[in-house]
């Protein structure tokens, strides 16, 4: 289940599944509370969509600002539909340069960074390991989810961190329904060809049109991960229907902006520093 909360004055839902997570803060948030005008009216968190760079910046000193986050710890990556997964490690830098920044997955057991995924129609899935405390963001557009970068994400936490299925938790973010995503063949040939597609795919009305329900798509795959279903949140909230509330690149027709998806994992208590002095005198 999702619920729909506030931080200042932006909008933002958060998924259930994730309630006991002490560990963690996530936020689906929505285009409402931001400076932005017009088309990207007005939390449009992305500097390539046309929107005046001083109004993103703003945005995003606001979605700093409600959430107490240091904007520094908010890690966004290039997003290009594809299927690479970046890997934080525990200590170090990040990237050198912005050719390095391409993926569409960010995984991570390291306090203190917000790893975000932008959308506006592409599903944003959130992912959880509760015991190993390792979270995943996955931007599912419909070429991700055709190379399955869902499964691919859960596979590499199962794979190189030991998760177990029954310690992993998903959301499924607002994105667009089956209700408004029509496609042709060429996109739907690259889903028949995946196993149980009869869940997501179906006959659209005229030729060579497909209903692809992506969330759907999404879904399978972690549940073909061994996910059991309990664990797995699907927010109901077609983008393209509620474009009060959320960016819709099909809906707007193109020219609109993204929406921010974040989850991060709270920096444990501080050591505190030894002090000496007190008991401490030279003679
Ligand atoms: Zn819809």
């Amino acid at each position: 289940m999702f619920s729909v909360l506030q931080a200042g004055a932006i909008e933002y839902l958060q998924a259930s599944i994730f309630q006991d997570c002490d560990f963690l803060v996530h936020a689906f948030c929505t285009r409402q509370g931001g400076a932005s005008k017009d088309e990207y009216d007005s939390l449009n968190m992305s500097f390539h969509e046309g929107d005046e760079d001083n109004n993103v910046l703003q945005n995003w000193g606001r979605l700093a600002a409600a959430f107490a986050i240091p904007l520094e710890q908010f890690l966004v990556v290039n997003q290009v539909h594809g299927d690479n997964i970046f890997v934080i490690k525990p200590h170090g830098g990040y990237f050198s340069s912005r050719a390095e920044m391409d993926y569409d997955a960010i995984v991570t057991d390291r306090a203190n960074v917000a790893i975000c995924i932008k959308t506006a129609d592409c599903v944003p899935v959130f992912i959880a390991d509760r015991i190993k405390k390792i979270i995943a963001v996955v931007h599912g557009g419909w070429r991700g989810t055709s190379l399955g970068i869902t499964a691919k994400v859960i596979r590499l936490l199962q794979d190189k961190y030991g998760s177990s299925p029954q310690d992993i938790l998903a959301a499924i973010g607002p994105a667009i329904g089956k209700c408004c995503y029509q496609v042709d063949s060429v996109v739907a040939d690259y889903f028949y060809k995946q196993k149980g597609h009869e869940h997501f795919l179906f006959a659209g009305t005229g030729k060579n049109k497909w209903t692809l329900d992506l969330t759907g798509a999404n879904r399978s795959q972690i549940l073909e991960c061994d996910i059991p279903e309990a664990n797995i949140d699907i927010s109901d909230l077609c983008t393209m229907c509620n474009q009060d509330l959320f960016f819709s690149h099909r809906g707007s027709g193109g020219i609109t902006g993204r929406q921010i998806n974040f989850m991060m994992i709270k920096e444990d208590a501080p050591c505190r520093v030894l002090t000496i002095e007190d008991n401490y005198s030279v003679q």
